[in-house]
């Protein structure tokens, strides 16, 4: 039986798979020759991340499809309503990239309140010549230790995103409308310690944070949570990241929120538009920029495949 591994599999997934008797593909079939390629290989199995689309057209066309796989959380590739009415099990895993994802966003906020990511643009052009000005440029850094961190969703990547911050002498806050309160447990060294944050109204948050951190799902409406009213109420030069999905800020307003300083600096690993994020995000003044490399850590991508893995061997041994 095959597998279409379209996005890549990690070599604990192609092993667990390629060990319970599955033939696993992982040449990259390029979007307009899927269709042909999945009924040619009467492929049973495909596997994608982000940059595959299993739209309609090939839930249509290709009946040897049993299984759709996103690696990852996020499922705006896949038609998973129009599959699931097809009889298709569309699965996914949304838990195995949660601590990498916020370990990135800790690698932003460090970044952003330390100039890192422009002192990295400079140094090789400049460092040998302007070192004593680039110095000066970057002297006004700040701490995160004490300062406010607002986690707007506090699902899993949210709370691990807290517990880092709490680890780091942040406060927290934090807007969820559908949880009130969570309970974060905290390994350090040989304890546990819990911590039980109470969620607040996203007013509250705007109006007390010194740093943002976006968590949210796309909402279904694709309507931004953060436009200018949203800005409107937060802190002068407060600092935002956004490692969610690119629509839930609205870039025009962003850009006008660090143009006109409101915005302090911003780190964004997701864009509307991506693959082809907009120019005038990317040359954005104060900007931290990743391509959307949340997951990409090997540990991540290890346990995606293992759980994706365990998933079709359970389907199949049904
Ligand atoms: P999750 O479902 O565990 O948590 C999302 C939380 O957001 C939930 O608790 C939900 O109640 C809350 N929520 C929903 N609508 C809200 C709203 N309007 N305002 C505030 N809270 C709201 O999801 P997760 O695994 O933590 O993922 C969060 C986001 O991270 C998703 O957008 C996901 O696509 C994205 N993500 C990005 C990467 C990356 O590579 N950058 C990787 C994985 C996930």
């Amino acid at each position: 039986m095959n597998i279409l591994a379209n996005d890549g599999l990690s070599n604990s997934g192609i092993n667990a798979l390629k060990d319970a008797g599955f033939n696993v593909i992982t040449d990259k079939v390029e979007q307009a020759n899927l269709i042909e390629y999945i009924n040619a290989n009467s492929v049973e199995v495909i596997l994608v991340r982000s940059a595959t689309q299993v739209r309609k057209d090939i839930i249509d066309q290709c009946s040897s499809l049993k299984i759709i796989g996103r690696g990852g959380v996020g499922m705006d590739n896949i038609d998973v309503d129009y599959a699931r009415d097809k009889g298709i099990l569309v699965i996914n895993t949304p838990a195995a990239s949660s601590q990498s994802v916020a370990e990135l966003v800790m690698a932003h906020l460090f970044n952003i309140s330390r100039f890192v990511y422009d002192s990295n643009r400079n140094m090789p052009t400049e460092g040998n010549t302007s070192f004593k000005l680039l110095k000066k440029k970057y002297a006004k850094g700040s701490e995160l230790r004490g300062k406010t961190l607002g986690v707007i969703g506090f699902g899993r990547i949210g709370q691990f995103t807290a517990k880092y911050a709490l680890g780091n002498g942040m406060n927290l806050v934090a807007f969820d409308p559908f949880l009130p309160e969570v309970t974060l447990s905290i390994d350090i060294a040989d304890k546990k310690v819990d911590i039980t944050i109470k969620t607040t109204d996203l007013e509250t948050l705007l109006k007390n944070s010194d740093y943002i951190s976006m968590h949210v799902p796309m909402p279904a409406d694709k309507k931004p949570i953060i436009s200018k009213p949203e800005f409107d109420l937060m802190k002068e030069g407060v600092k935002i990241v956004n490692a969610a999905r690119g629509g839930v800020i609205d870039e025009d307003d962003l850009i006008e929120a660090v143009n006109n300083g409101k915005v302090g600096a911003v780190a964004l690993d997701v864009f509307v538009g991506e693959p082809q994020p907009r120019l005038d995000v990317l040359s954005l003044q104060n900007t931290s920029l990743t391509p959307h490399i949340g997951a990409a850590t090997t540990e991540a991508q290890d346990r995606i495949g293992t759980e994706l893995a365990e998933k079709i061997i359970d389907f199949y041994q049904k």
